[in-house]
């Protein structure tokens, strides 16, 4: 097939040439997705597997999510918990609360804790690093996570002089146009990118990620993403598919797939082998066995829920969110079951980066 120049491009070869260089152009990746086969998804999915078994064996690592807070004052169109959604019931935990999550959640094997929230102005650094500061003292050997949105850099500063260890920060879409459509023109692509490097140059570990099936997105801006990722060089990626909340500008917008999510899991881990990379919950709710079939791609992250069960359902960034009723010990037990009966064993451990 003529392509730019090359007188046989395939998909086949553009993936042997990813897992031995781990890099590819723009077009390349636009090309590798545009044209994908369950043949492509295979070989990708093979040596995605191989190469992050030769760095992790089977262990999977599991992070204790706690979803400190609804409230927000950002209004991402395609979130459940934006601020214009009236019919979203708030809620904030306090540090006591977070303290309870995080000491079940060590008893329960958790050895790293993630502080999720929206963009909720009670938290202030003085409060969040009060909580940090504790969680570290009590277990000292447990990883605090942070995702709770931009923040100034003297506020991630603080928080990781507190002891954060690492922040996720999806940067959504490396497309600054896509960015646009999907975000209040009170948000900028630039001040996401900003945090990023911020977050970087303070020490922390960085996570970045976007949606896969978003409004507008194209195998254009995909290949951005990808080719973000490959220069950005995360410590994480978070990839799950776009669902649609029912109560934002995007809810009859159609929803990403497991099959281009699980094909782009394994371009990840072919782009940077030692990346964390987590087999989402929203992946999990579109598919019954979503989260093994990203493990199967080469995902080696679970994060199940460990906030109260009282606020679970309220913490609805979007449509039927899995595991909302369950109790933390059986969200870990369900898991566990899940990933046995694949092979895998979800491991005892702060679980960082082998570079
Ligand atoms: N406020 C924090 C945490 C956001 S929630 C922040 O800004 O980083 C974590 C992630 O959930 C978001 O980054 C987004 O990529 C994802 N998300 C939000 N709405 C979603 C939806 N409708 N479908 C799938 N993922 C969604």
């Amino acid at each position: 097939m003529a392509y730019k120049g090359v007188v046989s491009v395939t998909t086949e070869n553009l993936i042997e040439k990813l897992s031995d260089t781990h890099t590819l152009t723009l077009d390349e990746y636009a090309y590798l997705i545009e044209n994908r086969d369950e043949n492509a998804a295979r070989m990708l999915a093979e040596r995605a597997v191989k190469i992050r078994k030769e760095i992790y064996g089977t262990d999977v690592f599991v992070r204790g999510l706690i979803e400190i807070s609804n409230i927000c004052k950002n209004d991402c169109l395609y979130c459940g918990i934006r601020k214009s959604n009236s019919s979203c019931e708030r809620y904030r935990l306090s540090a006591d609360e977070i303290l309870d999550c995080a000491d079940e959640g060590y008893k329960l094997g958790f050895r790293t804790f993630v502080l999720q929230g929206g963009e909720d102005g009670y938290y202030t650094d003085d409060l969040l690093e009060g909580i940090i500061k504790e969680i570290k003292q009590k277990y000292p050997d447990c990883a605090v996570t942070l995702s709770l949105g931009e923040r100034s850099r003297e506020s991630y500063k603080r928080l990781f002089d507190a002891g954060a260890d690492r922040y996720l920060l999806r940067h959504e879409t490396a497309d600054k146009e896509h960015y646009e459509k999907l975000h209040p023109s009170e948000m900028s692509f630039e001040n996401r990118m900003r945090c990023l490097k911020n977050l970087r140059e303070i020490g922390y570990q960085v996570g970045c990620g976007f949606m896969v099936g978003s409004p507008y997105q194209t195998a254009r801006t995909i290949a951005e993403d990808l080719k973000f990722i490959e220069e950005f060089k995360p410590d994480m990626c978070g990839i799950g598919p776009f669902v649609p909340h029912g109560a934002t500008p995007f809810a009859n917008e159609k929803g990403g797939t497991v099959e281009l999510t699980c094909y782009l899991l394994s371009i990840i881990r072919l782009i940077y082998p030692p990346v964390l990379l987590p087999a989402t919950t929203a992946l999990g709710t579109i598919h019954p066995l979503g989260r093994e079939m990203g493990i199967q791609s080469g995902a080696n992250v679970v994060m199940p829920n460990l906030s109260p069960t009282a606020v679970r359902k309220k913490y609805e960034l979007y449509d039927n969110k899995i595991c909302t009723g369950e109790e933390s010990a059986q969200c870990v037990a369900c898991l566990k079951q899940r990933m046995k009966s694949i092979g895998y064993e979800i491991v005892t451990d702060r679980g960082d980066i082998r570079k």
